[in-house]
């Protein structure tokens, strides 16, 4: 591991002015995704600075009937809050499908969103990747695709070495149903305060897969905010996994269905960020929710897929693995799945 400073700043300015004044620093929260990267020699930054006790732990209601998370609550506590539970199924059971019980002890609400990709490639020093070392090329080409992206990547592009090519997939569950239910992420940085719907959190990879989310350097996440939800909103979350717990979602379906008629789809395992199906959602807002009418929006939604070719088959068994999950997953929230 490469030897770097480690400060703990006594409030959360401090601790952005740290970074923002370092170019290699990073945050430290719960640090199970980032001291794994430290000890890979993925991460080598100058100075980490712990900001695990300087945000909220707490869970708190908001003003307008919505629930704000602090981003130094773990993800068990959020998970046991009795109104998040209620109110926002989809986030609980998104967190409960993630890890194990001793990590969600410790990954926190700032932290499990900016998880980096759990691409084999990424994580392996001696391969070529566009997002560990920008410009050097992305091994996972034609290599093992079967946890890759089939949507928003760059990999029409044919030469693997380009700069731009990237299909490596977010890994968070968390962020699945932070999508669905048009979550708000509060961010602190050293020009000031600002809010931006967590659907603009993360990137597609574009011409720099280096980067996963818009924010920018010694930007904190300070907490997110949940919006209030009408009664009668139903909502549910699917991951679909190699094994049946401790493993990451090939795909996953985080479903909000609201009444009078809009429903909201977001998908996990399938983009370099949590994917909404804003084609689905607009073909079956003010739907009936049957089957055959899932199925269809779900064609439109997923025709501009790539699938990957690669050892062991690639990961074109994603698209119609998707269709399936979606559809079992909208199923589940009409009174008939419901009875
Ligand atoms: C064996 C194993 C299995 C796992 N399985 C799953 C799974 O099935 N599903 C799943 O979703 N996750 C899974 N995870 C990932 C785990 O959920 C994440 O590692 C964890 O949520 C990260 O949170 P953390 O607080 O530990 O973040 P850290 O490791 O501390 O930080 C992660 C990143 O976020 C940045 N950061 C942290 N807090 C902030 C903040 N407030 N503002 C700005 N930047 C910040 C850090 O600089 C770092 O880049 C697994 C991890 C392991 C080790
Ligand atoms: S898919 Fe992305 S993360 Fe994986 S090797 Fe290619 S560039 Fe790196």
């Amino acid at each position: 591991m490469k030897p770097f400073a480690y400060v703990r700043p006594s409030d959360v300015a401090e601790a952005v002015r740290d970074v923002a004044a370092e170019p290699n620093a990073v945050f430290l929260a719960g640090g199970t995704n980032l001291v794994d990267h430290l000890k890979l020699g993925v991460a080598r930054p100058d100075l980490v600075v712990d900001v695990r006790t300087l945000t909220s732990r707490e869970v708190t209601d908001l003003p307008d009937g919505g629930l704000r998370l602090g981003a130094a609550s773990t993800n068990s506590e959020v998970a046991a809050d009795r109104r998040v539970r209620e109110r926002y199924p989809v986030l609980a059971q998104a967190l409960l499908a993630g890890a194990t019980g001793q990590l969600r002890n410790t990954a926190t609400t700032g932290g499990n969103p900016l998880q980096r990709t759990r691409c084999v490639y990424f994580q392996d020093v001696t391969t070529p990747c566009n997002k560990r070392e920008p410009g050097s090329g992305c091994a996972a080409v034609g290599g093992y695709t079967r946890y890759h992206a089939i949507l928003g990547t760059t990999a029409a592009l044919p030469d693997p070495t380009a700069a731009e090519t990237c299909i490596a997939t977010h890994p968070s569950d968390m962020a699945v149903a932070l999508a669905a239910l048009d979550a708000q992420v509060q961010v602190l940085g050293p020009t000031g305060e600002r809010t931006l719907p967590f659907t603009e959190l993360h990137r597609l990879p574009g011409d720099d897969p280096s980067r996963d989310t818009t924010l920018a350097h010694g930007e904190l996440i300070t907490a997110i905010d949940l919006p209030p939800l009408p009664a009668g909103t139903r909502s549910t979350y699917r991951k679909v996994r190699d094994r049946a717990s401790y493993a990451f979602a090939l795909v996953s379906v985080a479903a909000v269905v609201v009444p009078g008629g809009d429903v909201r789809i977001a998908l996990g395992g399938v983009a370099h960020t949590p994917w909404r199906a804003t084609r689905a959602e607009e073909l079956l807002r003010g739907a009936e929710l049957t089957d055959d009418a899932v199925r269809a929006a779900m064609d439109v939604e997923l025709a501009a897929a790539q699938p990957q070719p690669g050892e062991g088959g690639g990961n074109g068994f994603k698209v119609p693995l998707v269709h399936r999950t979606v559809v079992a997953t909208l199923r589940a929230l009409t009174p008939e799945g419901q009875s």
